[in-house]
């Protein structure tokens, strides 16, 4: 019985670390500077890719992701002002 709830919580543990790796590799990828106020993502286009998400960037240094591929975008321009 003890064993049985002991199994079945280490295979809890296993299915959020798996998680935890996915958003590591997104941490892996580097945010994408782009200019203006606007971001177009396609996941990179091929086997990866998804619809066009048009991501608002609506101040300077604000990081936003993705909702299809999360990658993260940041306006570069706003922060040369
Ligand atoms: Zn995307």
């Amino acid at each position: 019985m003890r064993l049985h709830t002991r199994t079945y919580q280490e295979s809890e543990y296993k299915l959020g670390k798996h998680r935890s790796n996915a958003l590591e590799l997104i941490e892996k990828i580097p945010i994408v500077e782009v200019e203006g106020e606007m971001a177009i993502c396609d996941g990179g286009g091929g086997a990866l890719g998804h619809p066009l998400e048009y991501i608002s960037l609506q101040r300077p240094n604000v990081v936003e992701s993705c909702k299809y591929c999360g990658l993260r975008y940041s306006s570069r321009s706003w922060a040369d002002h």
